[in-house]
């Protein structure tokens, strides 16, 4: 079995941070890569916070904290990713970007390393596919946010072999984490479910059957869920939201997992939720505001 000892994350957005955190306090080197220089160093900062977040509440020590961010670099060129031990993509949901940064990386790979994606509904076959490696390649679905949540979906790919799979189920449990494994159908397990709640929630909106406030404390409180779903959705990223019903509506052909036009309408609008400032609250002030 491959000793992974070093990761790269490619994406040093909400996602890439959180997997660069969890995988620094569980003892791994990691490397960090983002396309853009500012998303990079806005995400070294992230990391930070966030880690200073767990001191303060006692969850970690300060030595952990400390050697974490020691075990943490930035890799501003994609290739020093090659030479890495297992490359974690998590770059925006959308399969050309993802297809295009495996192309990019595939030069300069080691033959050791091994390749994921956190993809939230993109077929891992399709993504593999586009390397040398589709038997070393797998899904490693992390939940956001990823030092807090506590499971890793597993995605084998057709041509997956046992080895990789064994391999990432033993790496995400070194990092505390459970597994589960799904297909590789779209938007495997969670998301098949979660998403489609999400976007009937916008459609209960846009129907005008509630208000923001009366259908997120109507799921809140109603069904027990923490976060209602419009404030979930802004949480997710409205754009991967609608990333993921595309890949529904596409991948399964049924009308069913059609996105909502006012879905589509504020990621048009770039309110994209929280990463954006605004979504269906606007967080610009001390508290979140729904916006209709
Ligand atoms: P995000 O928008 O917060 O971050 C995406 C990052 O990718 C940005 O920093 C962007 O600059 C970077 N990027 C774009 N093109 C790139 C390229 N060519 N090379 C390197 N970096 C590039 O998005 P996110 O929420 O972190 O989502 C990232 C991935 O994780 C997606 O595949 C998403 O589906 C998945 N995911 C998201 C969630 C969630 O709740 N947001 C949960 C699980 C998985």
């Amino acid at each position: 079995m491959v000793q992974i000892k070093q990761v790269g994350v490619i994406g040093a957005g909400q996602m890439g941070t959180g997997i660069a955190h969890v995988c620094a306090l569980g003892g791994y080197d990691v490397l960090l890569h983002d396309v853009s220089a500012e998303r990079l160093e806005a995400g070294l900062e992230i990391i930070k916070r966030n880690l200073s977040r767990q001191v303060v509440r006692g969850i970690i020590e300060q030595a952990a904290m400390d050697q974490a961010l020691g075990r943490i670099k930035a890799a501003p060129e994609l290739q020093a990713i090659g030479k890495t031990d297992l490359a974690i993509e998590a770059a925006t949901e959308d399969e050309e970007l993802k297809k295009t940064i495996f192309k990019a990386l595939q030069p300069h790979l080691s033959d050791k390393t091994l390749l994921a994606s956190n993809t939230s509904s993109i077929s891992i076959t399709r993504l593999a596919s586009t390397t040398d490696r589709p038997e070393r390649f797998i899904g490693l679905h992390f939940m956001n946010p990823a030092p807090l949540m506590k499971l890793v979906e597993i995605i084998r790919g057709i041509a997956t072999d046992v080895e990789t799979y064994e391999t990432a189920v033993n790496f995400a449990k070194s990092l505390g984490k459970t597994t589960a494994n799904a297909e590789d159908f779209p938007a495997f397990i969670v998301n098949r479910i979660l998403v489609p709640m999400i976007n009937e929630a916008i459609y209960t909106l846009y129907e005008g059957v509630g208000t923001v406030e009366a259908i997120d404390t109507a799921m809140h409180l109603g069904a027990n869920h923490p976060m209602g779903p419009l404030e979930l959705g802004d949480f997710i990223g409205l754009d991967t939201v609608l990333s993921i019903m595309n890949v529904l509506y596409e991948g399964l052909s049924d009308s069913k997992y059609r996105p909502c036009p006012l879905l589509v309408k504020y990621v048009e609008a770039g309110w994209l939720g929280r990463k954006t400032g605004r979504g269906f609250y606007d967080y610009r002030g001390e508290t979140p505001v729904p916006t209709r």
